[in-house]
Formats: structure tokens, sequence, C-alpha cells
């Protein structure tokens, strides 16, 4: 094979009829596929199965509390542990509550929005137009809560180490209506990179830096302990050098069992210092008289001093569907030289990136097939993807022949898209020369 951009137009064109051909068996096949979002798969579901007898009749949490009754703001103490061995941070950092760490963000976001997060005069609607970064490509679901509030979103370019730390230096020092910045700091959604110590280091100063006296840095750790080999990569534990750059009352950290235990079943945590946790949990006694503490407690049972070993039980079922992406990209795609994309060490998704222009043609190819993609754009605030090139590959949840089938109907998908892409550039050449 030879790379697109070297054929000549007569061998695109063979290319593109032999590519139609395959598409239009594909087509007749009415395939039923679905690539859109990183959901657990069920057999991963399964391996929580020990969830249901982790009770056993005995409610009664470490520090004697009934878990069945009212109360306990913060979460059950065993439960503040897990939080804290996830999120590399001490338990009493960390308040449990509810099953979404994106309820924790939305409600913190908005705290830090209309009544502020320190107690003091301090809130982001202070400001007439207040922005947050927004690290891209990046998770869709912090652009909705922002966009939901009212922030408006400045896109910062991310790499294999992390956000870009110059320009978002430069973006905060001279704009205080930059309020703070999303981050997924360990197998990023979707790019599946890892942050370097020094940008970790960079991002714990950078409220200190901020023309913002508000600024927040939301550290949504998802994918903290997702790896696919064992013992886990580490990640710099920016709760200790936010101590050390006394920025501890601008970073929040967030993280859940969603895609340990049960997708919404599960327990989810935020990590703050004392005076901003003691802000949320006022909060939280106004909407509700306690958390669902039995779900704490059996997950605090079902993965005390087993985390890791459960952890490596989930890559063992999602790293074969995660070589088969590679695998297939590679052998399809690599010598053609028509896409670049991730390979993760963990977590839930592939990024793939077009040539640009051909990401939303690639999503509707595929959709005619029946294969669904994460639409074109979703990693980019308000669907705006400006090169129009991002893809995002969700792996998890197919079985590996429904995957095998997904991954060629998007190849070939994207080898359509592009030989025309080339063959139109060609022909406009060809003719005005
Ligand atoms: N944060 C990131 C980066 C995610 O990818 C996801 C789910 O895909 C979530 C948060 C949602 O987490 P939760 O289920 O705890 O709300």
């Amino acid at each position: 094979m030879t790379r697109l951009a070297d054929m000549s137009l007569e061998e695109l064109r063979a290319l593109e009829r032999e590519l139609e051909r395959e598409f239009s068996l594909q087509q007749g096949n009415r395939l039923s596929l679905d690539l859109t979002r990183g959901k657990p798969a069920p057999d991963q579901l399964e391996l929580s199965a020990g969830l249901e007898t982790a009770i056993n009749g005995n409610y009664k949490a470490s520090d004697g509390t009934d878990t069945r009754n009212y109360g306990g703001l913060r979460g059950i103490p065993e439960a503040r542990s897990l939080g804290a061995e996830i999120l590399d941070v001490s338990a009493e950092q960390v308040i449990c509550w509810g099953n979404s760490s994106l309820g924790l963000m939305y409600l913190c976001a908005e705290l830090a929005m209309n009544s502020g997060l320190w107690g003091d005069e301090r809130r982001w609607r202070n400001h007439p137009a207040p922005k947050i970064l927004t690290p891209v490509p990046g998770y869709d679901r912090h652009f909705t809560l922002s966009a939901n509030l009212g922030l408006e979103m400045v896109n910062v370019p991310m790499d294999d180490a992390g956000p870009d730390m110059a320009s978002i230096e430069a973006l905060v020092r001279d704009d205080a209506s930059i309020k703070g910045i999303w981050c997924v700091p360990k197998f990023s959604n979707p790019t599946g990179c890892s942050y370097s110590d020094e940008r970790v280091t960079a991002l714990a100063r950078l409220p200190s830096l901020a023309a913002a006296d508000d600024f927040v840095v939301f550290w949504d750790n998802a994918y903290a302990v997702h790896d696919f080999e064992f013992p886990r990569a580490p990640l710099a534990a920016i709760g200790a050098l936010a101590e050390k750059a006394g920025t501890s009352d601008h970073v929040l950290q967030f993280a859940s069992t969603s895609k340990i235990t049960l997708a919404s079943g599960g327990i989810a945590f935020l990590a703050g210092s004392e005076p901003v946790l003691r802000v949320i949990e006022q909060r939280l006694n106004v909407s509700s008289v306690g958390p669902d503490k039995v779900n704490q407690l059996r997950h605090a049972r079902f993965l005390h001093q087993r985390l890791e070993a459960h952890m490596a039980e989930h890559a063992r079922l999602l790293k074969p569907k995660f070589d088969l992406v590679q695998r297939v990209l590679t052998e399809e795609l690599a010598e053609l030289d028509i896409a670049t994309w991730t390979v993760p060490g963990g977590g839930y998704f592939v990024s793939l990136d077009t040539r640009p222009g051909l990401a939303k043609k690639v999503g509707e190819l595929a959709k005619s097939t029946g294969l669904s993609l994460t639409p074109a754009g979703a990693t980019y605030p308000h669907g705006r993807d400006p090169n129009d090139s991002n893809l995002r590959i969700a792996p998890s949840f197919a079985t590996l022949p429904d995957l095998m089938t997904a991954m060629e109907v998007f190849v070939l998908c994207l080898k359509l898209a592009s030989a025309r892409a080339e063959i139109a550039t060609k022909s406009t050449h060809r003719s005005s020369t």
C-alpha cells in the first residue's frame, strides 16, 4: 500500500470504486453497532456481583454508624478512605456523596458561580462574563455543564503530556474573567493521555498565578485507577502539590466508582481543603438529610484491599478490545497515512484525528451503515471542532466480534471519505494546472 497522498488520480479512483463496493455490501448487512459512549460491558458489571452480599445483615460502619439511617453528610469513614485511595489524598479531605462525580462537579461549579466556595463575597457571577478553560479535545459533559451555567469556554490545546501550560498561564495571568479549568489528568477523555509531573505541578500552582482570586482547578480523575497494566502508572498528587503551592482552596478533585463497580449505581467522591468542604457540606445539608450510606458501606467492604485486583479484572476484559482497535487502525490506516490516533494505557477511549474537514463525513458514512459514533465535534465546546477532524472511539461496550465489525466499518468509512477528499483535491489541482 502507498500513502494516499502519493497515489495518482487513476489509482485513487480505482481505490474509491473498490471501497464503494465494500461500502454497499456493509450497508446491505443492516448492522446495528454502537461505539458512542464509554459504558462498561455486561461482563464488567458482573465483576461487581459481590456487592450484593457485602452487607450480609451487618449495616454498621466502622465508626458505629447505622448506615440505614439519616445523617453523615461527608460519608462514612471507610467510603471516604476508598475515595482517598483513588484520589491520593487523606480521608479527611474527602466527601463521599451520591452516585455521580459529574453531579458533584455541577454542584461545585454552581456554588462557585452563584454562592461562592469560600464563605466570602467571591462569586464567579460577580464578573459580567466569567469563563472557563477547556483543554481540547475534551469531555463533552464538561462543556454542557459549563454552557448550562453560562460560562464561556476558552479552548486550550493538549498534547501527550497534558494541556499546553504556556498558553494557559498567559491567559489566566491577565484575564480575571477566567475562573477555572477542566482537567482529566489520567487517561483523559478522549485522548487517553496522562499529565506529566511537570504539568501537574504547574496546574497546582496555577491559581496563584491567576488574575482571578476565585480560580478553581476542576480535577476530574475519572480514570485514576483504570490502567490496563499493573502496578498502576503513577500520577503526581495534585493535592500535595497544591498544599505546597498554597492553592489548596482552589483545587477540587473528583472521582467515582462508576467504572469500577456499577455505572450510575456506584458512589462518588470529591476532595478539597477543609474550608471549602465546609461550604460544600452546608449546601448538601440544604438539599438532603444524608447520602446513601448503605451503598457506601457495601462498596467500601467490597473493594477493601482489593481495588487493584478488581481493576486488573476490568483490564483483562478491556485490554483485548483496545488491542483490537489498535490492530485494525494500524493495519488499515498506517500506510495510507490518513489519520493519527492515540494509544492509551488505560481509560475508556481512543481519540483519532482524520485529515481536516472529514470527521463529520466519516460519522455520516458510518451512520448510513448502522454504526453509531460519538458525533463529530462532541469533543469540543458547542460541538464545534474547528478542524472537523476529531473522532472518539469508545470500544468498551461492544462484544469483541461486534467491535471487529464496527472497526472494519469505521476504517472503511474513513478510507472512503479520505479517498474522495484526495480525489477532489487532485482533480482541482489538475484542472487548474
Ligand atoms: N468524567 C469523565 C472524564 C468521564 O469520562 C465520565 C464518564 O464517562 C464521567 C466524569 C462521569 O462520571 P460519573 O459517572 O461519576 O458521573
